[in-house]
């Protein structure tokens, strides 16, 4: 798989890239310096054993000095000596405690070879910082200068400053790196000269300015570590794409199981009342059957169960035709006295049974409104459903008024009862789809009458009654005077 690689634009990759990026760049510089301290231990090692081997000829020049029975002058030795020894500066010896030598004894001769023959081997005595004389007890002495053990150019390379503590004084061998006005981090050593007679300690120092750390090493782990978390980051992003796509899916499908859902609740909704209506007038059209007189009966509740047959039909093919608009809802001037008949003469019968009383009024005879005749009626019948309902607790009169006419530019029909009108906090939600207040109720009668009016360029709209009742009204556009 490639990812796209990007910019570390937000706090998680560069945290990320810290993380990659802090302990293995430790970790690198830990080497580095791991390794050139490895390098300067070897290098001060090397010079402590140049100088020591330096040092060691001395014992071995006093040695051969001692076993000569008829010794040179001192100067003749001294001018034989030096060119293979350039430390060598003078030599002499004590002989019945008259100094002979190349140059003044200094003070304190005596005292030195006396202390040389108590411990068996040469001894120093310091001039100054550099230049010290090597006592030996067999007498002989040589006086040195440290400074010409060995060359500086002769050192190492990699060693930074090296002293000798001849006296009092460290004596600067080698300064190759300024101690003062550079900052970086000390290494120091500090080692003894391995020659019993001259045991003087040789300190060493190099200091890691920034130019030694390991900038090449660092900035292709920088490189590589950006890398690293910028790919990290692609691929949790595109995870988490591919997380929220299957989610945006998962949602889609829900939605439309809910569309589906709410389909087959107003479906049902919208059947129960006529299927119900076509039960009730089929069994009372049964028990009418036997009685010759009665046939006029069976005939009107036949007739009833056709209409609410026809009526459910017209439901269902109304419910498709919102759910995929083929052609636009016929619009057409509707006779509203024809439809308040067709309402009435459906419901009139049973509201009577639970002792409502319906009524129309046509407030503007010869106007009409214009509209879609299947959708008003299912309109109507919801708005007088629901009241029928509201009504059902409410003790005698019972009462439902339908009644039409003009209203300015439009033309309204409204549906109106004495029951117990609609609850407050209930008013500004009674659109919203399964909102209901009743325990048998779906609450999506009046949501879907808001729809179908909408679609004929109508509103609904609901109030309350002075004192008691609800009234419900729709507004449709007006057709024309004359139909
Ligand atoms: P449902 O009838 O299934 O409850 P509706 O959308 O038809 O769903 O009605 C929503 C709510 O509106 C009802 O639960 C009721 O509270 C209120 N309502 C509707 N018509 C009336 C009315 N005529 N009088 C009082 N309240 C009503």
């Amino acid at each position: 798989m490639i990812f796209a690689v990007k910019p570390l634009t937000n706090i998680r990759t560069l945290t990320l890239w810290l993380v990659l990026f802090c302990p293995v760049a430790t970790w690198i510089g830990w080497q580095e310096h791991a390794e050139r301290y490895e390098r300067f231990f070897q290098s001060t090692s090397i010079a402590q054993r140049m100088l020591s081997q330096k040092v060691v000829q001395h014992e071995a020049v006093l040695a051969t000095l001692a076993a000569l029975e008829h010794p040179p002058s001192p100067e003749q030795l001294l001018l034989s000596l030096q060119p293979a020894m350039p430390q060598l500066q003078g030599l002499g010896y004590l002989r019945d405690g008259t100094w002979v030598g190349s140059s003044a004894s200094p003070p304190g001769m005596l005292a030195a070879v006396e202390q040389a023959r108590q411990v068996g081997r040469p001894v120093t005595l310091a001039l100054d910082q550099s230049r010290y004389w090597l006592v030996s007890p067999s007498n002989w002495s040589l006086l040195l200068d440290a400074r010409l053990l060995i060359a500086a150019a002769d050192f190492p390379p990699t060693l930074g400053t090296l002293t000798l503590d001849v006296g009092a004084e460290p004596l600067t061998l080698l300064a190759r790196q300024s101690a003062v006005g550079s900052m970086g981090w000390d290494m120091s050593l500090q080692k003894t000269l391995g020659a019993l007679s001259q045991p003087f300690p040789v300190h060493s120092w190099y200091r890691l300015t920034p130019s030694d750390w390991p900038w090449t090493e660092w900035l292709a782990w920088a490189l590589a570590s950006y890398l690293l978390a910028a790919s990290s980051a692609a691929w949790r992003h595109s995870r988490a794409e591919a997380r929220r796509r299957q989610e945006e899916m998962r949602l889609a499908a829900m939605t439309r199981l809910n569309t589906l859902g709410e389909m087959a609740a107003g479906i049902a909704h919208e059947l129960n009342q006529p299927l119900t209506a076509i039960l009730a007038q089929v069994r009372a059209a049964e028990r009418l059957l036997d009685d010759e007189e009665e046939r006029p009966a069976v005939r009107q509740a036949l007739l009833a169960s056709a209409g609410q047959a026809r009526r459910a039909a017209d439901i269902i093919s109304r419910m498709r035709e919102l759910v995929q608009p083929s052609a636009p809802s016929p619009r057409v001037a509707v006779d509203p006295d024809a439809l308040a008949a067709s309402l009435l003469f459906l419901r009139e019968r049973e509201l009577t049974r639970r002792g409502i009383r319906l009524s129309w009024r046509n407030a503007s005879p010869g106007a009409s409104p214009l509209g879609d005749r299947v959708a008003l009626e299912q309109i109507l019948h919801n708005l007088v459903q629901n009241a029928a309902d509201a009504l059902a607790d409410v003790p005698p009169p019972r009462s439902i008024a339908l009644s039409g006419g003009c209203d300015g530019a439009g033309y309204q029909f409204s549906v109106s009862d004495n029951g117990p009108g609609i609850p407050g906090e209930a008013l500004p939600r009674l659109f919203e789809p399964f909102y209901t207040t009743r325990a048998q109720g779906m609450g999506l009668g009046l949501a879907l009458c808001e729809t179908l009016a909408g679609a004929m360029d109508g509103r609904l709209t609901a109030d309350n009654l002075d004192p008691v009742g609800a009234c419900f009204t729709l507004h449709l556009p007006l057709a024309g005077a004359d139909v």
